[in-house]
């Protein structure tokens, strides 16, 4: 074993890990139903409808107040020349492609184009990877974050509920500098998480260390 390790101490005390998250329930838009008189939640239908005139496309994902049934088209695009359509894009709709679907039903931000009232879900699950360090002797933590759908969910909620510390505590790590989030932003553990986001932690001086970084790779038991 190399004792003469030429790795600079915050690597070689670092466990990384990457932490995957899916926001588990699509947001809402809310509208004005017409069979219900009155302001109602849509959900995906999950089927997509296409309109051909000449060389020109509309596109829309189908919803359905959550009531009544009665539907409304969310534009994915209209009166698209066929050309500009990647072929993929076009395949998807045609065949009503599920992750295709599922994606853009969670593009919060397209949603919003679309829709005045949007109501967001922050409920996610977090599927947790080693990447390199080894838990035994580490002082650091690093998570990246791998956020492929837009969610709402924010920074220092993710890292209370995975992590088992509380929000205050968070707090006093990140005013400490034991907590730094990279890329930097003025709200910092406020703002919702975003892909490629990456979160170091030192705890060398934290007395509960083991049990965080237990957190930090596998998910608490319920309850
Ligand atoms: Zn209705």
């Amino acid at each position: 074993m190399d004792f003469q390790s030429e790795e600079p101490d915050d690597m070689s005390h670092t466990l990384t890990v990457q932490w995957t998250i899916e926001p588990q329930t699509a947001p809402r838009p809310w509208l004005a139903c017409s069979r219900c008189r009155r302001q109602r939640p849509f959900e995906s239908s999950g089927k997509t409808r296409l309109n051909a005139n000449g060389q020109r496309l509309d596109a829309w994902l189908i919803y359905r107040c959550n009531e009544c049934d009665d539907s409304w088209n969310r534009p994915i695009f209209e009166r698209r020349n066929v050309r500009d359509i990647s072929p993929a894009l076009l395949d998807a709709l045609q065949n009503n492609d599920g992750p295709w679907i599922r994606r853009f039903a969670f593009d919060i931000d397209d949603l919003r184009r679309s829709c005045d009232r949007v109501e967001e879900f922050s409920a996610s699950s977090v599927m947790r990877r080693a990447l390199s360090g080894r838990p035994q002797d580490c002082t650091h933590i690093g998570i990246d974050l791998i956020v492929a759908m837009t969610a709402s969910l924010r920074l220092d909620r993710l890292l209370s509920a995975e992590l088992g510390l509380s929000r205050a505590r968070l707090a006093r790590l990140v005013d400490a500098e034991r907590l730094v989030v990279t890329p930097s932003t003025r709200k910092g553990l406020q703002r919702p998480i975003r892909n490629g986001t990456r979160i170091v932690l030192d705890l060398s001086s934290q007395p509960d260390r083991a049990e965080i970084i237990e957190r930090a790779l596998a998910e608490p038991p319920p309850g």
